[in-house]
């Protein structure tokens, strides 16, 4: 069985790691942190081509090495591309799921097919359409060398967000279950697959929800009476990428203030 491979404190000629959603928010925090650490980054973005760009010039000012890849993790055709352009920069070691969408609060009575097709197609289908192609790189079973992957989840998994968007949280579940069952399917194939589980974080996912003070409102009522910051939750994605967390697979690590951690 392959060792779980190093990743942070590895030399950047190890491998790459690949950001879904990379520009912005708690993904632009793990790509500067990875690069921070050593690795070359590519960053993935769905629309929003300068803030790709901001965060790869500021990782280069930095010294560091990254590329911007677009596309729609929920886009086949654009989960092939993304995947060409990591093999065209090096070894994909590291794959962080981070892309991801909430939407406005509705009922479950308000809710069209539509919606899901998009809260499920981004969240869901694209972590899973992302874990394939990096595991027919990754796995030794295809010739690979191992890697790490981790999957950004949330604590609506757990809450359920009754209300807000049930539908979110389901698709956030869904990652909670695939999370174990990977990790157990390429368990002997040097792969490990963890998951972290964000509570309400200050960034503009919230925005574009249509409540853009909802971390801020919500903060002084949480556990922790404050929102969450993105590098909190990158530092947790670093550790469970990195050979200091190499016994670990299939876990999920709640960065939540003490959010959601009573049942
Ligand atoms: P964010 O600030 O809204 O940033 C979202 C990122 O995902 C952007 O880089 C965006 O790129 C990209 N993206 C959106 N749709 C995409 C698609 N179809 N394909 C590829 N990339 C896409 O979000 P965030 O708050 O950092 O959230 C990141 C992850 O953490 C998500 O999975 C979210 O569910 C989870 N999370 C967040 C919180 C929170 O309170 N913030 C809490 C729990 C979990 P463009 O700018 O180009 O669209």
């Amino acid at each position: 069985m392959l060792r779980p491979f190093p990743l942070v404190g590895d030399r950047m000629e190890n491998g790459i790691v690949l950001v879904t959603g990379g520009s912005r928010g708690i993904g632009a925090a793990i790509a500067r942190m990875a690069a921070a650490r050593g690795h070359a980054v590519l960053i993935n973005y769905n629309s929003n081509v300068a803030a790709a760009e901001a965060v790869c010039a500021e990782i280069a000012a930095a010294g560091g090495r990254a590329e911007a890849v677009a596309g729609d993790v929920s886009v086949e055709a654009d989960v092939d591309a993304m995947f060409a352009a990591a093999d065209r920069m090096g070894r994909l070691i590291g794959l962080v799921n981070n892309a991801g969408v909430v939407d406005v609060a509705a009922r479950v009575e308000d809710f069209d097919l539509a919606r899901l097709q998009r809260m499920f197609g981004i969240n869901v289908y694209g972590t899973v359409l992302c874990s394939g192609r990096a595991v027919r790189r990754m796995s030794s079973r295809h010739g690979g060398q191992g890697g790490s992957i981790v999957n950004i989840t949330s604590v609506a998994a757990k809450l359920g967000s009754p209300g807000v968007f049930v539908d979110y949280a389901a698709a956030k579940g869904a990652i909670d279950s695939f999370t174990v069952g990977l990790a157990l399917e390429v368990v002997r194939e040097g792969i490990r697959v963890n998951a972290v589980r964000p509570g309400i974080i200050d960034t503009d996912i919230h925005a574009s929800a249509g409540d853009p003070d909802r971390a801020h409102r919500l903060g002084p009522d949480l556990p922790m009476p404050r929102p969450g910051t993105a590098d909190e939750v990158a530092e947790a994605v670093m550790w469970l990428m990195s050979d200091a967390a190499r016994y670990s697979t299939g876990t999920v690590i709640d960065v939540t203030g003490g959010r959601g951690i009573v049942p």
